[in-house]
């Protein structure tokens, strides 16, 4: 009997075999059901073989596989290799991983399809049976044969209308060979009326990159906030549209979905588009998923994920904002989707192009290179929007106020004396950073993390913000006695009361995670904040991505001094970023922006740069740093993380790794190290860092590592690889 190698989602990198009756090279890819342990779970056929090194004694059979479809087609069972190998983690949990939850599952999937876009046709078969051979009493399958056998084919809409339980039967008669389905596309491009003239960057850039649309090619899209990027990708995705071919669109959060996805289905109103987030139920993103995969969506939009979907005739990918770090997924497989988008635009050898007013040091220096090719805007696309003025206030000088400086709160009252729109950015939900002690200087911790707890101080309560641990307020500080605790700093909630106290007659809103965590909340802001029916929004980096506000004239940020000297090498640069970002929301449309920052340091060269708007100066100073420090892109790094409940357990094992490790000359092993934030939900965290200048020799040596690492006892620590790292 042949042999079938499963992968499953175990944490062993290695297949596992079992027989199976009637299977052939064909399998591969589909999924099979096998006893595993005491369990039965559900893998993918990787490979069909006669020869097993396992005792035939000990070799099960699989309990079946479900060939309704098939999950991995070649080219993604390429990709999900190459991120196995790229990121050192098993294979097994790397496709389970990619996978909608409804194919991990030990059930075959009930494929219902959307009707309206199919076209039936009798087959051969189907012209013989009778319609006598149906019981008379089902009626609708007797109707619906006879129809069949008058017009030969019919759709789904047809269909319908002759009963709406005629569908029903399709399936079944798609078995029986009676008739089959066929998908029709409906996905003619039409274009709508108000279609902007692209700018002359616009077009330049849409001009390079569908000139070049054969081959594969890293675009960087690197364009100033408000610079039309959409337009070009609308552009870019209609030149592959009107090939037949499907787009893959990645973006960062699931609140930028609704917004893009509106955008693109007004564009291209008649054409299949999916959009798989984190806020679908599992239905729905199987559907999605299969939809790709069969050719049906020509638009698939969606957050990190949704880069292994299957899709048969991919011909561009775009990565929207690819400076964002939620690209890289932080638990479990550390993958970033970006860079598994370039690497499945190489596959597939089509272009990929990054977006961003503000990207990635990595990427950016790819474009210094030529490793990526660069494309810039360096204007914005509405006629006269210019850039907004950006100042600091020196908060030495001004004093503020419950967290607001003069100049701040005179400029905010100017801007809804004019009826425009202003934004309050600081990003920090809740009332207040902490609850202190004036008498002794305690701060309430969680026990958990190591962190404060952050005040509530609706809900009374305090919580911890990593790991969601809440209590009660303390009725006196627990150290010394005293009764005099308060909470200490600003969060969204605190601003929002002071601006409620400060501007009674203006309407506020909060929007940050705890205001829009209900189903719809987003799209009910946007429309408030569209149909002005807001005067000043407060806000954390919810705010901040890719919203496109037309009224808001004026934009304060607070607190933002605390990423200027932190020990992180990356804060500069995301700081830069997210600011970046915050000001691009002022001043999009006819109305003139503004930009003030709150600050301790005008004089920070960051500050400097991000007042002239200028990316290069900062980037080009972030760059030499890196060079001198060592750092990425100089550099190619990985951690080796562990947690357990002890620190010392933790370094213990990873001084235990270290020893394994001999790297070579080329390869850089530093000493183990607590993380940044040691506690976390109750578990004691540390890593190891190795770093080279070739990323060749680094994984070579990881792989050895990792393999010798597998050997240690482990039983009380949790690791990982993580390759590329972001977080330390
Ligand atoms: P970005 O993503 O680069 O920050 P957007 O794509 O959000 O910028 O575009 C900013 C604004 O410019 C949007 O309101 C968009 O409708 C408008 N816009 C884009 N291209 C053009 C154009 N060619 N002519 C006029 N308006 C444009
Ligand atoms: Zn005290
Ligand atoms: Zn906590």
């Amino acid at each position: 009997m042949p042999i079938i190698r499963v992968a499953l989602n175990v944490p062993v990198d290695t297949l596992f075999d079992y027989q199976a009756e009637d299977v052939s090279k064909d399998d591969i890819g589909l999924r099979a059901c096998v006893p595993f342990g005491k369990k039965q779970v559900t893998g993918i056929i990787l490979a069909v073989s006669d020869e097993t090194q396992i005792p035939i004694e000990k070799l099960k059979s699989a309990h079946g596989i479900f060939r309704e479809i098939k999950p991995l087609p070649a080219a993604l069972l390429d990709l999900f290799h190459f991120c196995s190998q790229y990121y050192h983690h098993p294979l097994g949990m790397v496709i389970l991983n990619g996978l909608p939850v409804k194919l991990r599952n030990n059930k075959p999937v009930n494929l219902k399809r959307k009707p309206a876009q199919y076209q039936y046709s009798l087959t051969s078969s189907g012209k013989n049976v009778a319609v006598t051979q149906i019981p008379a009493r089902n009626r609708v399958a007797r109707r619906l044969l006879g129809e069949f056998q008058q017009t030969e084919t019919l759709t789904s809409l047809q269909i319908k209308h002759i009963s709406p339980r005629a569908e029903k039967l399709l399936q079944d008669w798609i078995q029986l060979d009676w008739i089959t389905a066929k998908f029709c596309s409906t996905a003619a491009v039409a274009r709508v009326a108000e279609i902007p003239v692209l700018t002359a960057e616009q077009e330049v850039a849409v001009n390079a990159i569908t000139a070049d649309a054969k081959q594969f090619n890293t675009w960087l899209l690197h364009g100033v906030t408000g610079s039309g990027k959409t337009e070009v990708y609308l552009r870019i995705i209609e030149s592959v549209l009107v090939q037949g071919r499907q787009a893959l669109v990645l973006i960062p959060e699931i609140s930028l979905t609704p917004q893009l996805e509106g955008v693109f289905r007004a564009r291209f109103s008649t054409v299949p588009l999916v959009s798989l987030h984190s806020g679908l139920n599992d239905t729905e993103r199987l559907t999605g998923w299969l939809q790709a995969q069969r050719g049906e969506a020509k638009i698939i939009l969606g957050t990190r994920l949704a880069v292994f979907t299957p899709i048969s005739d991919l011909g561009v990918i775009i990565v929207d904002e690819e400076q964002d770090s939620s690209f890289k997924q932080q638990d479990g497989l550390r993958y970033s989707a970006r860079d598994l988008a370039i690497f499945r635009a190489r596959q597939s050898a089509i272009p990929v192009i990054l977006g961003s007013a503000t990207p990635s040091l990595e990427s950016y220096y790819n474009a210094l290179t030529g490793r990526y090719r660069h494309v810039r805007l360096l204007s914005r696309a509405v006629q006269n929007a210019t850039l907004p003025l950006i100042q600091c206030i020196d908060t030495r000088i001004n004093k503020t106020q419950e967290g607001l400086s003069g100049p701040l709160i005179q400029a905010l009252d100017r801007c809804l004396q004019k009826k425009h729109q202003s934004l309050i950015f600081i990003n920090r939900r809740g009332y207040a950073p902490v609850l202190l002690c004036k008498s002794c200087g305690w701060t309430a911790p969680c026990q958990r993390c190591s962190s404060r707890l952050v005040v509530h101080l609706r809900d009374k309560k305090l919580c911890c913000h990593h790991c969601g641990h809440q209590e009660l307020f303390p009725r006196a500080c627990p150290q010394c006695g005293n009764q005099d605790i308060a909470p200490f700093g600003q969060g969204t909630q605190r601003v929002e009361e002071t601006l409620t106290a400060d501007f009674p007659t203006a309407r506020i809103l909060r929007i940050d995670r705890d205001s829009t965590r209900r189903k719809h909340a987003w799209q009910e802001i946007l429309h408030a904040v569209h149909t002005h029916q807001v005067d000043i929004l407060i806000g954390t980096q919810l705010l901040a991505k890719g919203h496109d506000f037309p009224n808001l004239s004026l934009v304060g940020i607070l607190n933002a001094d605390g990423a200027l000297y932190s020990t992180d090498f990356r804060a500069s640069e995301r700081l830069f970023a997210q600011l970046m970002q915050v000001a691009g929301r002022a001043g999009r449309a006819n109305v003139a922006g503004h930009v003030l920052i709150q600050t301790e340091f005008p004089d920070h060269p960051l500050y400097q740069a991000l007042q002239r708007h200028d990316y290069d100066a900062l980037a080009q100073t972030l760059l030499a740093e890196r060079k001198m420090a060592g750092f990425p892109p100089y550099v190619y790094q990985a951690l080796l993380r562990a947690e357990a409940h002890h620190i010392k357990t933790v370094l213990d094992f990873l001084a235990q790794a270290a020893q394994l490790a001999h790297p070579p000359q080329t390869v850089e092993l530093f000493d183990p190290v607590p993380a940044h934030m040691t506690r976390l939900k109750g578990l004691e965290r540390a890593h190891l860092l190795v770093q080279s200048s070739s990323r060749k020799h680094l994984h070579a040596f990881l792989t050895g590592w990792y393999a010798k690492i597998t050997t240690l006892p482990s039983q009380k620590v949790r690791w990982v690889l993580d390759v590329d790292p972001l977080e330390f």
